[in-house]
């Protein structure tokens, strides 16, 4: 797979240097320089959703890898099911929360951790990451245990939830948590700081594994054709998807899902009401506003790091604008929408909400509808009780995270101290 930068078109990469570098020039993202349809998705989506991934995979990534080798990692990766389930009529959710950290991000992270392993040849690599919550715990997850390569996390102390922090501070082994005493602000600044501190970054091989990276993209257009092949074969050409949109990534995928030949009707790129994009649409004009935080705090991002990627696709007619929706649902729609919902039978977290609210605005009257569930409900317990005053059971690997002990060491908010403490215990 070649490659170039959006902002930078002299600068051309093959799929593995993407992987390793993550940004390019200028800040400007990679993205592939022509998607070859697959000539046979039909048969494709007969197979089964591991047999079926390996061979996209393998035909997006080109003779970089040999087949083999891409099948072993997509084995490895996506270890836990996606499952489709009927709603209404006409109306499917795709539930992605079924990994390790009960979020969609699982499938893009435990890919790109399979990709950085087999990349680094021997060579150690560290990868150094702040969290506020979530992120934390999906690259733990997907780096716990891989050979030659150890996580570094940072989190604000007394600032996160016991749940999230519990799901990244219990791994132990080759996942190193640091309590700072500080701000989610304080710790990416340190995080900064170590990857502008050339000892640091040469002795550690350091990696931010970040949320651009092209091998995020690739592995979650997997799940598109997994959607589409568990519908009835009669509805399979009619397929809108709405997707919960914050920083733009699982919607591109699904527009390089299309790209590749997966019949896809119209795609809906739903926001909360950090809605840059929606404006975007309807006036042509790049205006971000301050970050607002909402109940799908996920997507709370005013500035979406993948859509020059989407705005790419866009421009070359690789997808229709004419079939792409982007509606932004605000605070008092989303708790309405998750009573709706959550009436028909369906118990829907604020992102999720955000998704089906995005999909009724324009589902034709004989089209067939699928809306994406990011997160399991229980991700965001609070919310979800205090609108709908229900209870909810602690899903397994919540409540196994929360029965172990934190094995996090404090440290001040000073740069100097993480620098010494990871080069005495990394290098
Ligand atoms: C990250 C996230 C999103 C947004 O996905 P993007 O790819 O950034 O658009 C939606 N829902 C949940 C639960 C998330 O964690």
């Amino acid at each position: 797979m070649l490659l170039h930068n959006l902002k930078d078109a002299e600068q051309k990469v093959s799929f593995v240097e993407a992987v390793k570098v993550g940004l390019g020039n200028n800040q400007g993202v990679f993205f592939p320089n022509s998607l070859v349809p697959l000539s046979n998705v039909d048969e494709l989506l007969e197979l089964d959703f591991v047999a079926r991934s390996s061979k996209i995979l393998s035909h997006l990534i080109g003779d970089e890898l040999p087949e083999s080798t891409v099948q072993q990692m997509v084995q490895n990766a996506f270890n836990f099911p996606a499952e489709l389930v009927k709603v209404e009529d006409n109306v499917y959710c795709l539930e992605l929360f079924h990994g390790p950290t009960l979020a969609f991000k699982d499938f893009g992270g435990r890919f790109m951790a399979e990709c950085l392993s087999v990349f680094n040849e021997g060579n150690k690599t560290t990868i150094l990451t702040a969290t506020s919550g979530d992120t934390g715990a999906a690259v733990a997850h997907a780096f716990y245990g891989k050979k030659d390569i150890d996580v570094v996390i940072l989190y604000p102390k007394g600032k996160i939830s016991l749940a999230q922090q519990k799901l990244f501070t219990t791994l132990g082994n080759n996942i190193h948590c640091y309590a700072v005493d500080g701000s989610f602000d304080d710790c990416q600044a340190m995080v900064k700081q170590a990857f502008l501190d050339d000892e640091v970054k040469q002795r550690l091989g350091l990696n931010s594994a970040n949320s651009i990276n092209i091998s995020r993209l690739l592995a979650q257009v997997c799940y598109y054709f997994e959607a589409v092949a568990k519908l009835p074969k009669a509805e399979r050409a009619k397929a809108h998807i709405s997707v919960p949109s914050g920083n733009f990534g699982n919607v591109c995928a699904a527009m390089i899902a299309a790209s590749l030949g997966l019949p896809v009707a119209k795609l809906s790129a739903t926001t909360n009401q950090n809605d840059t994009v929606p404006r975007y649409l309807a006036s042509k004009e790049w205006m971000p506003n301050a970050t607002l935080e909402s109940l799908s705090n996920a997507m709370d991002v005013s500035k979406p790091n993948n859509w020059p990627r989407v705005q790419f696709m866009l421009d070359n007619n690789w997808f229709s604008y004419d079939n792409f929706y982007s509606h932004s649902v605000d605070e008092a729609e989303t708790k309405a929408v998750m009573h709706d919902v959550y009436a028909k039978g369906y118990l829907a977290e604020p992102h999720t909400a955000i998704a089906y609210q995005g999909l009724k605005q324009d589902l034709a009257a004989d089209g067939v509808g699928i809306f994406l569930s990011t997160a399991h409900p229980a991700k965001f317990k609070e919310s979800v009780e205090d609108i709908l005053s229900i209870e909810l059971d602690m899903p397994k690997p919540l409540a196994d995270a929360l029965a172990k002990q934190c094995l996090a060491e404090d440290l001040v908010n000073d740069y100097q101290v993480l620098r010494e403490n990871i080069l005495v215990k990394l290098a």
